[in-house]
C-alpha cells in the first residue's frame, strides 16, 4: 500500500515525453493522469487551457480517488504540486 512512493518516485522514465530521468532529477505527478512526469512536461501542463481549473479540483479529487489505493493520500496527492526526487 505505501509502495507508491518508490514506484512513483522512483520513476525512470517520464510518462509523458519519454524521456530519461535520473535519480536525482526533480519529478512532478501530473494534475491530469497522477502520472510522474518530468518538470518540462509540468511547464507544459500548466499552459494548457483547463490546468488552472482541473488543479484546482485536484487536491479533492485526489483525496477521494486514491483514500483506498494508497496508505496516506495527503502524502501522494501533494506530489502534484511539490516537485520532488527519487529517494
Ligand atoms: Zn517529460
Amino acid at each position: 500500500m505505501e509502495q507508491w512512493e518508490e514506484k512513483l518516485s522512483c520513476a525512470i522514465v517520464c510518462n509523458r515525453c519519454n524521456g530519461a530521468l535520473k535519480s536525482t532529477d526533480q519529478r512532478i505527478l501530473s494534475v491530469y493522469d497522477h502520472e510522474p512526469i518530468c518538470m518540462s512536461c509540468k511547464t507544459e501542463e500548466e499552459n494548457r487551457e483547463d490546468y488552472e481549473s482541473v488543479s484546482r479540483n485536484a487536491i479533492g479529487s485526489c483525496m477521494a480517488d486514491t483514500e483506498l489505493q494508497y496508505g496516506d493520500p495527503r502524502g501522494y496527492c501533494f506530489h502534484h504540486f511539490y516537485p520532488f526526487t527519487c529517494k
